[in-house]
C-alpha cells in the first residue's frame, strides 16, 4: 500500500464484495474518494444532524479488521476538523453497527502509524506469513507466486 501497489482487481472476493455493496445501497453513494486522506468509504450521508460514513462488509467474520479501517477514517478526518460518526453495515446479517472513535482509539491509532513509519523507515521488505486469508487476499500474488 506505501508503495501504491494496488491488490488484484479481478479477485473475486474483491469482486463479491463491490457487487455487495452496489446491489445493496443502489440509492446511496459509493466509493467516495475524501480530498487529501487516503481513504475510499463505501455510503457518506447526513442523518439527524450527525454526518455518517459508512463501510459494507461481506460478513462478520473479519468485522474487527473493519472497526479499526473505519475509526482510522474518523481519526484522519478528525485531523482535518470533521467530526463525522461511523457505521459497519452488513446486509447479508442484517447487521447495523455504530462506530464511534474515542481517546484510547486515538492512542492506538497514533501508536500503530508511528510504529508503521518507523518500520517503513527500515526499507526491508517483510519475509509473508502464510495465513488462512492469504487465499482469499487480493496480494496473494505478490506474496505467493
Ligand atoms: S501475507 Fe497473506 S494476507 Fe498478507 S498480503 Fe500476503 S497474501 Fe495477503
Amino acid at each position: 500500500m506505501y508503495h501504491q501497489i494496488c491488490g488484484d482487481q479481478m479477485n473475486e472476493f474483491l469482486y463479491i464484495g463491490r457487487l455487495l455493496s452496489e446491489d445493496t445501497f443502489k440509492r446511496k453513494k459509493h466509493e467516495i474518494v475524501l480530498a487529501d486522506l487516503p481513504a475510499k468509504v463505501d455510503i457518506i450521508e447526513s442523518r439527524n444532524g450527525n454526518m455518517i460514513i459508512a463501510e459494507v462488509k461481506k460478513s462478520s467474520r473479519l468485522i474487527e479488521n473493519g472497526i479499526l479501517q473505519l475509526k482510522y477514517y474518523l481519526y484522519m478526518l478528525k485531523k482535518k476538523g470533521y467530526i463525522f460518526k461511523g457505521e459497519i453495515k452488513i446486509p447479508k446479517e442484517k447487521i447495523s453497527k455504530k462506530i464511534e472513535l474515542n481517546d484510547d482509539d486515538i492512542k492506538f491509532i497514533e501508536k500503530s502509524l508511528e510504529e508503521i513509519n518507523e518500520f517503513l523507515s527500515l526499507g526491508i521488505i517483510p519475509t509473508p506469513e502464510k495465513k488462512t486469508i492469504c487465499t482469499k487476499c487480493s496480494h496473494y500474488e505478490f506474496c505467493w507466486v
